[in-house]
């Protein structure tokens, strides 16, 4: 890393001197290795130092000077909290002067006339060293772990080649994904040394001549480097070695790149981005790599905003929960069977949001308990209050998300909610989407069993979207299967798509569990359901999902009154 230093900056000079042929002598010595700039006296050069985008790395200062000497520049660099971090090497002719500089703070000096090009060179290029590691090296330089340098001493290093590399840099967060899962499931010296092998390769790999890296406090690793174009391969490569190396099952290594970084932001907004950008990726499995972009960026910008928004929205009272019917159609009218509750977000600012725009991002950090219990809630209050103001039992199935499944007490706070408003536990039913169904099938087997010991009736929910096997449907305790809307959306497309919906009727037949088909926009969506023994139908056909205010009306005229 030294030789990038070397190779890829120019750090700048400034020589101070009222003479012209003492600037273009020193210009041409310090030339080769600096960018020198020039000054002709110290007011000008004090100015030229306060400039808030240049940094200087040395300041070469004659004494002698019209306007303002060199003496005062010193005293009055001293005294700032900024400037007084540059180191001053003084040219004089007088030997009384130098020891009073030196004095005065100046670090070193050289004498008048420049004959010796070499020494003062060396000299220049010592002081510049010498005052850089005194910043740096207050910093523990390396994480004992896994090599690579510590954050503190990574973000010093970088603070300070910034101003310097005049190259394309890219900067890196390179994550093994779900590392905190790994460690449970193999233990922390497993974890371990995994993380070690990892940065092994970064090491051989990435942060060779031209990148440095650190491991954060998060167990992932930043790399600051130059610009490559392959990245998704390396790190394709990265996995597939780590893989064999440690022999561990399940290893995901993900990267967010921020690439061609823009030099004027804060280096702490590059690592930013390329954390926003790892998160997209992790947890995916098309690709080991996502580059950062601008709508990526609003996309982050939007979901933080929603995260922020969402308790106050809670007590604004600005969810609502909507109401969508679902009609029992085997008869000869089709008749008011139950409701969903689908809940909405009337945003202050943004208008109305739709669940597919929180739901995931609450499910990602576990809000969605809240605002689950938010809806049971008045889930559970709506049709108490039909009851009790019409006489009618209209039950209403709630969304379950899968993150509630794994807090112990649901069962237990579902009943005290149902037992509160004096519900029946089948009035009050839940809709569990399928997905939750493939991690940790035997927790959620307890699960079920207890809330059916309870008189809940469970729907799967989604049937079909994906990970369902069809093992699953023997081993899982459920009442109603829901077809996914997917199914109904493309039945009449192809023969094999219509096919496809028969096969889920006859298993469920076969099953003796009933179905309810969502998403059903068309007579002859209806038609063709009912023919092939489909109970429940629930889609805009019938109605959009309503306000309780509207849906109110249905319960009113189907209970004839
Ligand atoms: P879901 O549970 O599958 O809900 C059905 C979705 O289909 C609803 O979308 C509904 O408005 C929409 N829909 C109903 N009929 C039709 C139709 O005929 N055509 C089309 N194209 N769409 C129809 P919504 O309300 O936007 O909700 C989206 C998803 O968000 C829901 O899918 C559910 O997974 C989730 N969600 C909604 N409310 C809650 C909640 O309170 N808690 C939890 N955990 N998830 C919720
Ligand atoms: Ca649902
Ligand atoms: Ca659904």
């Amino acid at each position: 890393m030294e030789n990038f230093i070397r190779s890829s900056i120019k750090r700048k000079v400034l020589i101070v001197d009222d003479e012209m042929i003492n600037r273009e002598l020193l210009g041409a010595i310090l030339g080769s290795e600096y960018e020198v700039r020039f000054a002709e006296n110290g007011k000008q050069a004090l100015e030229m130092l306060r400039h808030p985008e240049i940094d200087y790395s040395l300041v070469v200062l004659d004494l002698r000077m019209p306007v303002l000497d060199g003496f005062e520049v010193i005293k009055q660099c001293k005294a700032d909290r900024e400037l007084r971090q540059i180191p001053i090497i003084v040219a004089t002719t007088e030997k009384s002067a130098e020891v009073k500089s030196i004095s005065m703070g100046a670090a070193d000096f050289i004498t008048k006339p420049y004959d010796m090009a070499d020494v003062i060179l060396a000299r220049c290029r010592r002081i510049i060293e010498l005052s850089e590691d005194k910043t740096i090296i207050k910093y523990t330089e390396k994480d004992s772990l896994t090599g690579l340098y510590t954050k503190q001493y990574f973000d010093q290093y970088v603070h300070r080649l910034v101003k310097y590399v005049d190259n394309d840099m890219d900067v890196v967060e390179l994550r093994v994904d779900g590392f905190g899962l790994l460690m449970d499931l193999y233990g922390r010296e497993e974890g371990f040394r995994l993380l070690s092998a990892v940065a092994g390769l970064v090491s051989r790999d990435l942060a060779v001549s031209r990148g440095i890296a650190c491991r954060t406090a998060d167990n992932s690793i930043y790399v600051y480097l130059e610009h490559r174009d392959n990245y998704e391969e390396i790190v394709r490569g990265f996995q597939s070695e780590v893989s064999e190396k440690t022999g561990l099952a399940g290893i995901h290594l993900r990267a967010g790149i921020y690439e061609h970084i823009d030099n004027t932001l804060h280096p702490d907004v590059w690592f930013e981005r390329a954390r926003a950008t790892c998160d997209r990726v992790c947890g995916r499995y098309e690709n080991f790599t996502a580059r950062y972009s601008r709508e990526l960026h609003e996309l982050s910008m939007y979901r933080h905003r929603l995260i922020g928004d969402m308790q106050d929205a809670i007590d604004n009272h600005d969810f609502m929960v909507y109401y969508q019917p679902k009609y029992n159609i085997q008869g000869d009218k089709p008749v008011l069977a139950s409701a969903e509750a689908l809940i909405r977000w009337k945003h202050r600012e943004l208008g109305m949001l739709s669940p597919g725009d929180f739901i995931p991002l609450f499910e990602q950090n576990g809000l969605i308990r809240k605002i689950d219990g938010f809806v049971w809630r008045e889930a559970a209050a709506q049709v108490a209050c039909w009851k009790k103001t019409y006489g009618v039992s209209v039950p209403v199935s709630v969304n379950v998300s899968r993150v509630d499944i794994f807090d112990p007490k649901l069962p237990e706070k579902l009943s005290e909610l149902t037992g509160e408003f004096g519900l029946e536990p089948h009035e009050f039913m839940l809709e569990i989407t399928e997905s939750a169904y493939s991690n940790d099938a035997d927790g959620l087997i307890a699960v079920l069993k207890d809330l059916r010991g309870r008189g809940f009736k469970i729907e799967m929910d989604d049937f079909g979207s994906g990970y369902s096997s069809l093992n699953m449907l023997t081993t899982i305790p459920f009442d109603v299967l829901k077809m996914d809307m997917k199914f109904i959306r493309n039945m009449f497309r192809d023969e094999k798509s219509l096919k496809m919906v028969e096969l889920v009727m006859d298993i469920a037949s076969f099953l003796n569990i009933p179905v309810v088909a969502e998403g059903v926009e068309e007579q002859r969506q209806l038609d063709v359901l009912k023919q092939m023994g489909c109970a429940v139908v629930q889609g805009y056909y019938f109605s959009p999902p309503v306000p309780a205010g509207r849906f109110e009306q249905e319960v009113i005229k189907s209970a004839n009154i």
